[in-house]
């Protein structure tokens, strides 16, 4: 339950907010998960006035502000795998309001958005300090995590083969299997799952595709929930990834 709304106009504001004794204070991104009914009593810091919703190519990496909504960028990216992911993780009304950052924080292993990022290597600026983290670390670590930190920009390449494939009840549910595959120029090859647990798995990450089938189906032979048994998920896994190498690599 949100019970205090602050919007600074600075980030230095917003840490300050942010870094409160006593007071539980967290960022509102789009707010459609914050908005949830929840028991719990947290103070927010509105992140829409810190300019934070920047889109900008440089050095062939894609820069994508932390309070860019889902639609924003899905309106600007051209790559229609990756346009595909971000569809598949949130309806168009929610687009309209969730945020890229809000969404990776907010992700469970279900999320398209997070295992399509992951397989893209996505770097997380983060204050305070100068910190670059990678999704993958952050990924895993984020209830650990100290109060108070805020995410400002994802980066990704902007100059790399992407494939996205996925399993679902129906098309515009989310994932029971979902594998991302992202290739560069040089060979390496990285992939994600998606579909399971708490978080995306990133599944391989060599200097060449070779491998990356079998990789999916080991990292997966664990995978049992109530959606889909460990064996059906393993084998799935391995034919999405053969489905993405076939597809655009
Ligand atoms: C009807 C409905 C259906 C939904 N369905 C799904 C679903 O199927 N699957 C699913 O995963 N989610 C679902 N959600 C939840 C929600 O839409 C997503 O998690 C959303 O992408 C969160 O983005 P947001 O910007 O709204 O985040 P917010 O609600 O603003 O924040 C989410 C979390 O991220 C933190 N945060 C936000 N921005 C930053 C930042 N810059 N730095 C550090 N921390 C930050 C917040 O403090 C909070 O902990 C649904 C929500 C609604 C309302």
């Amino acid at each position: 339950m949100i019970v205090e709304y602050h919007r600074p106009e600075t980030l230095e504001e917003a840490l300050e907010l942010l870094a409160r004794p006593g007071v539980v204070t967290v960022p509102l991104g789009g707010g459609t998960s914050l908005n949830q009914p929840s028991p719990t009593p947290i103070s927010v810091v509105d992140l829409q006035a810190l300019g934070l919703n920047t889109l900008a190519e440089k050095d062939k990496k894609l820069h994508i502000g932390a309070t860019l909504t889902l639609q924003q960028l899905l309106d600007f990216e051209e790559d229609a795998a990756l346009q595909s992911a971000i569809r598949h993780q949130a309806t168009y009304n929610l687009r309209q309001v969730a945020t890229v950052a809000g969404t990776l924080v907010a992700a469970d292993g279900r999320s398209p958005l997070a295992t399509a990022l992951l397989a893209l290597a996505a770097e997380l600026n983060i204050l305070p300090g100068e910190e670059t983290q990678s999704l993958g670390d952050f990924l895993p670590l984020r209830a650990a995590l100290q109060p108070g930190y805020l995410i400002t920009k994802i980066i990704i390449p902007s100059n790399i083969k992407f494939a996205y494939e996925y399993v679902a009840r129906t098309p515009a549910d989310l994932p029971i299997v979902c594998a991302a595959c992202a290739q560069w120029p040089s060979g390496r090859t990285r992939v994600a799952l998606g579909g399971y647990g708490s978080a995306p798995l990133l599944a391989m990450d060599g200097p060449e595709s070779a491998g990356a089938e079998a990789a999916a189906r080991d990292a997966y032979h664990e995978a049992a929930d109530q959606w889909a048994s460990a064996a059906y998920r393993s084998a799935v896994a391995a034919a999405l990834v053969r489905r993405c190498l076939d597809s655009r690599f």
